[in-house]
């Protein structure tokens, strides 16, 4: 037994070696991952459920690295947020996807709302106003065009410094969507606080809705509410036609998820769209 205790001990220091080596390793490639054009911006559609027409996108950040292959959000962007990166990343993929969006057009597609993810310490970023007015203007894209996705927990962190900055963007003409509205500890009185254009459903209670009572009575608070406050409702990680008819029934204003559209790159979201047009 002893023996054993020894070998699962060596076992795990190994193991966790290997964990913070390649953490490391994912740390240093990072620096260097926008300069080297490792980064690219996908898009998922997002469909008005009443005219079944696709309205928007979201911008979402992929990281393709040379050895080891596409590197999933979930690993990358808690580092980025870690060593400051997200920052200049951000800034990044605000250009990237307001220069998409501009291509769009040109190509004959119709106008449709670009929505973009911004970090918790992009939002604390004291150049962010600064940042989204310099691209907009040099993009030249309409501010309406453009919409900012920021979670719950970003803005609950100081909630009336957020409520001013949220205002001063809102008074660009850019909208803002609360990302995954439900799963933070925010009131949901405090919404009315903020000048919102978008409520956007957390995924876990669309993945929720078919077996659990309680997801959906939490979904038709969300609408209701929202709409009482003059929000667009959002549903993301749409999976099942069962879903989707749930949400188109039930008011929700949009859906975006796999029964869609997975998110893709820029020429295939242009050409999703242009499909779904001639449809
Ligand atoms: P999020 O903002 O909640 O984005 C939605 C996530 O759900 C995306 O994951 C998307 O690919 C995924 N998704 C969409 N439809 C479905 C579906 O039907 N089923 C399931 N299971 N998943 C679906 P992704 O692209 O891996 O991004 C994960 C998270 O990383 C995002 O969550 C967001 O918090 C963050 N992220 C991604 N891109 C950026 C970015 O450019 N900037 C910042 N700050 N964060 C980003
Ligand atoms: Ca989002
Ligand atoms: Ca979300
Ligand atoms: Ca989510």
């Amino acid at each position: 037994a002893k023996e054993k205790g020894r070998n699962t001990y060596r076992f795990y220091a190994a193991k966790m070696n290997a964990q913070s080596t390649e953490q490391l390793m994912l740390e240093s490639a990072l620096r260097h991952a926008l300069e080297r054009g490792e980064l690219e911006m996908h898009y998922q559609p997002k469909m008005n459920l009443q005219t079944q027409r696709i309205v928007g996108v979201e911008a979402l950040m992929r990281w393709r690295h040379p050895v080891l292959g596409m590197i999933p959000p979930v690993q990358f962007i808690p580092i980025a947020e870690e060593l400051g990166l997200i920052v200049s990343m951000g800034k990044w993929a605000l250009e990237r996807a307001c220069a998409d969006a501009l291509a769009w057009q040109k190509h004959g597609l119709p106008e449709v709302l670009t929505s973009v993810n911004l970090s918790p310490r992009q939002f604390e970023s004291r150049t962010l106003v600064a940042d989204v007015k310099a691209i907009l203007e040099s993009s030249g894209l309409d501010p309406s065009l453009l919409e900012l996705e920021i979670t719950e927990s970003a803005m609950m962190a100081n909630p009336e410094h957020a409520a001013k900055l949220l205002r001063t963007i809102r008074d660009m003409g850019v909208g803002l969507a609360i990302d995954d509205f439900g799963t933070g500890y925010s009131s949901l009185s405090y919404l009315k606080h903020f000048p919102l254009s978008t409520v956007k459903i957390d995924r876990s209670f669309i993945n929720d809705l078919s077996q659990d009572a309680d997801a959906r009575a939490l979904i038709d608070g969300i609408i209701t509410l929202a709409h009482g406050l003059r929000m667009k409702v959002v549903a993301e990680g749409v999976e099942t036609p069962v879903q989707f008819n749930y949400l188109h029934s039930h008011g929700c204003d949009e859906a975006q998820g796999y029964w869609l559209c997975k998110p893709v790159p820029a020429d295939e979201a242009r050409d999703f769209m242009a499909r779904h047009l001639r449809t």
